[in-house]
C-alpha cells in the first residue's frame, strides 16, 4: 500500500508510456518488501530542467533516465560516476536526503553483466562493434574497463564513428572503419567478441541483418546482440549455426535495472524475478502488435 512514507522513484523519458521498467522495479521493490514506489513519468521536451528539480524538490530518492534525456541531464548533476562521466550520458540519478544529485550509468554494469553471468572474460579478446549510438558507447567502455586489447567499430558514419573512438583512444585500440572497408570484414573475422548494437533485427524488422557476413566469423567467437525483442534475433540466430556462444540484450536490460535497484535502496533484488517479469511483459507486448 502506498502511504505518507512511500519512498517515490521513477523513470522520465519522452515517450515513456512503452517503459517496462514500472513493472520490473515494482515486482522487485514488492517482493524485497521495500516501502518504494516507481512510476512512469513523461517530461515534455524542453522541460528537463524544471521537471528534475520538481522531482528532487517533491522528495524523490531517485530516478531513471530514457531517451531523449541521458545526455541533457549532466548539467543538472551535482556529481557524476565514474562510468557516467566517462560515456557522457546518465540513466540513474540517486537524490540524497539534502537534494544532491549524482548522475550514474548502470548500462555498462548492465551490459557487462551479460558476460559475467557466462563467466566470460574479457581480458587480452579482440572485439569488433557496431554501431556508434549511445548504446556502444556504454558497450564500448564497457570492454575497454574490462581490458580488452583492441576494438574495431563498424560504422555507417565514418566522422561519427571517428569521434566515439577518438573519445576513448586514450584508454586502448580502439578504431572506426566503414562498413564497407575491407577493415571491416577483417575485423569480424578475427574477433573474440563480437557487440551488435544497432536497431537492426529488432521486432517488427525481424529479418534486417547487421552488414556482418556470419559465415566468416570465427566459431569460437562469442556474440553479443544488445536487442531484446526478439529473444532471438536473426543475426544472433545465424552466430548460433555457426557454432558461436551468444547473448541477447535481457539480461543488460534487467542487469542495468537491478544495478539501479541497489544505489536506490542499498539492497540487491531478485534479478530472476525481474527476468520473469520483463518477459511477460514482452508477450503482453508482442501480443498487442
Ligand atoms: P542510437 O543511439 O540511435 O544508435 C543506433 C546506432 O545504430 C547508430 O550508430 C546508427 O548509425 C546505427 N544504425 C541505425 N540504423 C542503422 C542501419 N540501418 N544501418 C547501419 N547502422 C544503423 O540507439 P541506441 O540507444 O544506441 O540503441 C541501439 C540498440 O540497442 C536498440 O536496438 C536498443 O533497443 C538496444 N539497446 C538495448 C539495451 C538493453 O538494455 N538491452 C540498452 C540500450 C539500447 P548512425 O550513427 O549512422 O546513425
Amino acid at each position: 500500500m502506498i502511504t505518507g512514507k512511500t519512498k517515490l522513484l521513477g523513470v522520465i523519458g519522452s515517450p515513456i508510456g512503452h517503459s517496462l521498467s514500472p513493472s520490473i522495479q515494482n515486482a522487485a521493490l514488492r517482493a524485497a518488501g521495500l516501502d518504494y514506489v516507481y512510476a512512469a513519468l513523461p517530461v515534455r521536451v524542453g522541460a528537463l530542467t524544471s521537471a528534475v528539480h520538481g522531482l528532487r524538490d517533491a522528495g524523490y530518492v531517485g530516478f531513471n533516465v530514457t531517451i531523449p534525456f541521458k545526455t541533457e541531464i549532466i548539467p543538472l548533476m551535482d556529481d557524476l560516476s565514474e562510468d557516467a562521466r566517462r560515456i557522457q550520458a546518465v540513466n540513474a540519478v540517486v537524490i540524497g536526503e539534502d537534494g544532491r544529485m549524482v548522475g550514474h550509468n548502470t548500462d555498462v554494469v548492465g551490459f557487462l553483466a551479460g558476460f559475467v553471468e557466462r563467466g566470460i572474460a574479457l581480458t587480452g579478446k579482440n572485439a569488433a562493434l557496431i554501431g556508434a549510438g549511445g548504446a556502444a558507447r556504454a558497450a564500448l567502455w564497457g570492454l575497454l574497463r574490462c581490458g580488452v586489447s583492441s576494438i574495431v567499430i563498424g560504422v555507417r558514419s565514418v566522422e561519427k564513428g571517428a569521434a566515439l573512438a577518438a573519445d576513448f583512444s586514450a584508454d586502448g585500440d580502439v578504431r572506426a572503419v566503414s562498413f564497407d572497408d575491407t577493415a571491416w570484414i577483417a575485423a569480424c573475422s578475427d574477433a573474440d567478441i563480437v557487440v551488435q548494437t544497432t536497431p537492426l533485427g529488432m521486432t517488427p524488422h525481424t529479418e534486417e541483418m547487421p552488414p556482418v557476413d556470419t559465415a566468416a566469423m570465427n566459431p569460437a567467437a562469442v556474440v553479443y546482440d544488445l536487442i531484446y525483442t526478439p529473444a532471438e534475433t536473426r543475426f544472433l540466430r545465424e552466430a548460433r549455426a555457426r557454432g558461436c556462444e551468444t547473448i541477447n540484450g535481457e539480461t543488460m536490460l534487467v542487469a542495468q535495472g537491478a544495478e539501479a535497484f541497489h544505489l536506490w535502496t542499498g539492497k540487491r533484488p531478485d534479478v530472476e524475478l525481474m527476468k520473469r517479469v520483463l518477459r511477460e511483459e514482452l508477450a503482453r507486448n508482442t501480443l498487442r502488435y
